[in-house]
């Protein structure tokens, strides 16, 4: 997701971090309450859905292909304002009608059986309605003065919201959906349209989009209207950009940077982008700046509208940047998956660093290197307050997830990769980021996952580098001072916590394990600072610059 419609606002992402620290205080709840067995797991789900745009609401017929691991009586999955009107279950030819219960706290829907199922393969049947929202979450209506779209914003936790689903990330399946739609409309989802039949209706026709690679719950959309596209291609990769139809022609900027990052993504992680097509859809009413579905990416409309008459470079360049973060996450989130949300910041982290990167490659001109500078000087400014957080917290409920889109999971979290980066060398980090994606694609991982893999192909202490920054709260100060008495290659430096406020006295236990980068006359040399270090190894000349690139 792409939050820069409230990100530059520090003052709200301090008062995010302030109410996070909050809830991890408090005691009262169980770890894990929300959380589903992981007894039955998903496979696949063959998802009908009928909107009715007037009425606000819509109808489902679901099955889901679900593989148990011991015998249940009773399968529990997520749903949240859906009115149930049939449940069954087959396994082995055997099929039998389920109890349901629901309970609206945990928005989680439980199937009670008489006769308990065996270990094995089973299949749930469920027919439901739900609601088209005014709540821009879940299955919602989008208004434009002339008419309504029905579309989905599920991340993170609001997929529930559109069908029963296991919905936590690490529930990967497949889908294959049909959406029912009134005759002049189209609708888009995550893979192509496969079928277009006539009905079942008079006035309606059916459109069947081809199954979906493996993939998490909060990844799925399904847009329903009259949008129109413009169409471009790359690597062999079907690309268009969709708004309303009196927008279409302000979409042509987007195809052509959607082009050019999607070949310089299959080059960079020298994996091909996962799916046959890519839409990015302009939506009229929409929370976040973006959001990455697997294939389907939506974004408010000036995140990616440009007319291409009047349009600012500050436009050109917030459009691309936003269009750079989403296409990331169709490699980094969405074919990688983290396992639970409290390693979020490894998703946005790495898209906050990559949109940097990808843009400044494409456009050498906007000088994006100033950009990261400033962005990394409001996260020093966030991170230096006492109501920060660790980058790594936890996080169990739908409220506390929801905290987790903070200026430390983008800002902080991308400059970390940025220093790491800089600390190996572009080329080193790029193998571990392909060495770990390859490893985990079409399933989940987790946040050790990825130093290890950057650990294993630079033989550095990258692990225990990103541990120490992503652990603790905070930013470290350096302090460098004369050479130690009889140690003149060696320089003394000394480490504690920087708070903006001099009246906060850090605790002198805080440290960090550090790449330290001197500036030389041949480009940088990192030694690693540990907690215990109290020298580091000395620049030959007399005078250093213990920064180097600003990058640290
Ligand atoms: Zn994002």
């Amino acid at each position: 997701m792409n939050l820069r419609s409230f990100a530059s606002s520090l003052l709200a992402a301090l008062a995010s971090a302030a109410t996070l620290a909050c809830i991890i205080l408090t005691p009262a709840r169980p770890v894990f309450a929300q959380r589903l067995p992981d007894t039955v797991r998903p496979e696949h789900y063959t998802l009908t859905l009928t909107p009715d745009l007037k009425a606000a609401t819509f109808s489902g017929v679901e099955s889901i292909d679900v593989t148990i691991a011991a015998p249940v009586s009773a399968i529990t999955l997520n749903a949240a304002e859906i009115a149930f009107q049939s449940v069954s279950v087959t396994e082995n030819g055997k099929q039998q009608t389920a109890a349901v219960t629901l309970d609206n706290s945990k928005e989680q829907a439980t199937f009670t059986f008489k006769e308990a199922l065996p270990a094995g393969k089973a299949t749930l049947a469920i027919a439901y309605t739900g609601i088209l929202n005014n709540e821009l979450r879940g299955f919602y209506l989008s208004k434009t003065a002339r008419r309504s779209y029905a579309v989905t914003q599920f991340e993170p936790t609001d997929a529930r919201r559109a069908f029963p689903s296991f919905d936590e990330p690490a529930f990967k399946a497949t889908y294959d959906v049909s959406l029912v739609v009134d005759s002049a409309d189209t609708a888009i989802s995550n893979t192509p349209i496969e079928a277009d039949t006539p009905g079942p209706a008079a006035d309606k026709h059916t459109l069947k989009f081809s199954t979906t690679p493996k993939m998490s719950t909060y990844l799925v959309a399904f847009l329903v209207g009259d949008f129109q596209c413009t169409a471009g291609e790359s690597d062999g990769v079907a690309i268009r950009v969709c708004s309303t139809p009196d927008k279409v022609a302000l979409t042509a900027y987007g195809v052509d940077v959607a082009k050019w990052v999607l070949h310089y993504y299959d080059n960079y992680f020298r994996i091909h982008y996962p799916l046959k097509k890519l839409d990015l859809i302009a939506l009229p009413d929409f929370e976040a700046g973006a959001m990455e579905n697997f294939g389907a990416i939506t974004y408010r409309e000036t995140l990616l509208l440009i007319d291409p008459k009047t349009a600012s470079t500050g436009a050109r360049k917030e459009v691309a940047i936003v269009i750079a973060h989403e296409m990331a996450h169709q490699w980094f989130g969405d074919l990688v998956t983290m396992q639970w949300w409290d390693n979020l910041w490894l998703n946005e982290g790495f898209a906050t660093w990559m949109e940097n990167k990808s843009v400044a490659a494409m456009h050498p001109e906007w000088k994006i290197d100033q950009t990261v500078a400033n962005d990394e000087d409001h996260t020093l400014d966030l991170d230096a307050q006492p109501t920060t957080r660790s980058i790594r917290a936890k996080a169990e409920t739908p409220e506390e997830i929801n905290q987790m889109f903070d200026g430390i999971a983008y800002g902080k979290a991308g400059d970390v990769l940025l220093t790491v980066e800089n600390y190996l060398g572009p080329e080193t980090f790029r193998k571990g980021v392909h060495a770990y994606l390859t490893a985990h694609q079409y399933a989940n991982a987790t946040a050790e996952d990825f130093w290890n893999a950057q650990t294993e192909v630079s033989h550095k202490p990258v692990d225990k580098i990103m541990e120490s920054l992503v652990a603790q709260p905070g930013e470290p100060l350096l302090t460098f001072s004369e050479p130690a008495k009889g140690s003149p290659r060696r320089v003394a430096v000394a480490q504690r916590r920087f708070f903006l406020s001099p009246g906060i006295q850090p605790d002198p236990a805080q440290k960090w394990t550090l790449p330290v980068c001197f500036k030389t006359d041949n480009g940088q040399k990192c030694p690693v600072l540990t907690p215990a270090d109290d020298t580091l190894p000395a620049p030959k000349t007399g005078l250093f610059f213990a920064n180097a690139g600003g990058k640290g």
